[in-house]
């Protein structure tokens, strides 16, 4: 045994060796090269880096995807909620309720905007927002809640939008890791008065670097968000507002246009490999495999289970070659930056409790049969 081993995977022999990566993208990008460069081509010759018709087209065809009247493309899934809290019109001070298990940019876009995260804990099943908590953190100074479709499946709508409507609230829906989630019929991005997209490329829809989109039905929200991520410009050179340079690139735009046809594909990719893991892990009571809640329809962002002794399981998936991720391992409220909250440890235990237990599976939907199963030995290996 080499001296980097731990304690657990001294006491097993070495497991059986197949590499399977937490994501490859290489798979996904070989069939679609040729269109891409061709594509690439066109507008590195035209040389419309910003904005131009690829743009219209992407946003155009994103909207029709994503059961929305607008899209607005933007530089990042974090520069969409810094635009959708900007449309908002809300006011330094005001409180914004959300999750504190979540991507920190979620929280980091309402401190930016001058705004105070509030938090109430998550359900234990789906990981995102317990709706149920939310009114008891409502009081006059809130004016938004920001629920997170987290790992690609939405949380509970009906009780945001009834919330939301009863007390006048704004909601800005953080559905980076859910193009394409639904609850019923709805699809993520289309419920609340703004959604908000990530093409970072570890997303189901990734870009070739950053970039992002705001969805809305509203068409005034729709103009200020076009005008506030062009300096606030109505007219070139003409500002009535400030905004910032929350462009997407033209290359960005027509690389999704390229992905975004195979996206309903890759989805149901996602799902079958998950499927796969359901059944398969169902045997092993160390691990709870995920809840997807009744009428929703997860796009599997990542595959997250719960694992007793998590770390050492996730150190002998790594010495078989399998790669894993926690998201995420501290909570939003327990962050040095969000000290002046004044949260402490057991604020949010839900939240908390998961930060220790939870375990994102390779779930891509290039995985070969060989590859999960390979992950399922391996964790059935671990435990015995
Ligand atoms: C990825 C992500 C973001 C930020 O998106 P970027 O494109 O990386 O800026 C925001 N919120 C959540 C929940 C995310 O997963």
């Amino acid at each position: 045994m080499n001296a980097a081993s731990t304690k657990t995977t001294d006491t097993k022999p070495a497991p059986p060796q197949l590499d399977v990566p937490l994501l490859d993208l290489c798979a996904q990008y070989a069939p679609l090269k040729q269109e891409v460069l061709a594509v690439f081509e066109q507008i590195l010759d035209s040389q419309v880096m910003v904005n131009g018709p690829a743009v219209t087209q992407f946003e155009e065809e994103a909207a029709a995807y994503c059961g929305t009247q607008f899209a607005v493309g933007c530089s990042s899934g974090t520069d969409a909620l810094i635009l959708a809290l900007m449309a908002m019109d809300l006011n330094p001070g005001d409180e914004v309720v959300t999750s504190p298990f979540t991507f920190f940019a979620t929280c980091g876009s309402i401190q930016r905007r001058g705004l105070k995260p509030v938090f109430v804990d998550i359900d234990p099943e789906t990981f995102n927002l317990d709706t149920t908590q939310i009114e008891s953190v409502v009081n006059e100074k809130t004016r938004a809640i920001m629920p997170v479709h987290l790992f690609g499946q939405m949380a509970d709508m009906d009780d945001v939008l009834d919330l939301a409507e009863k007390h006048e609230l704004k909601v800005v829906e953080d559905a980076a890791q859910a193009i394409g989630a639904a609850q019923h019929d709805a699809l993520a991005g289309s419920l609340g008065h703004c959604g908000c997209f990530s093409f970072f490329p570890s997303k189901n829809l990734g870009g070739a670097g950053d970039a992002g989109l705001v969805t809305t039905n509203d068409e005034e929200v729709a103009r200020r968000l076009k005008m506030l991520r062009n300096h606030g410009a109505h007219e070139r050179y003409f500002h009535d507002e400030v905004g910032g340079n929350f462009r997407i690139d033209t290359l960005q735009a027509a690389y999704l246009s390229v992905k975004l046809k195979h996206l309903e594909s890759w989805h149901e990719g996602r799902r079958s490999n998950a499927a796969f893991y359901d059944a398969q892990l169902a045997e092993v009571k160390q691990v709870t495999t995920p809840v997807i809640a009744e009428g929703n329809r997860s796009i599997y962002n990542q595959y997250v289970i719960r694992a007793e002794q998590r770390d050492e399981l996730q150190r002998y998936l790594g010495s078989a070659g399998v790669g894993s991720a926690v998201y995420y391992p501290l909570c939003l409220h327990e962050q040095k930056c969000f000290d002046y909250l004044g949260h402490k440890r057991g604020d949010f235990p839900v939240a908390e409790a998961a930060a220790q237990e939870v375990l994102a599976l390779p779930i891509f939907p290039e995985l070969r049969e060989e590859q999960l199963t390979h992950v399922v030995d391996t964790i059935k290996r671990f435990y015995a």
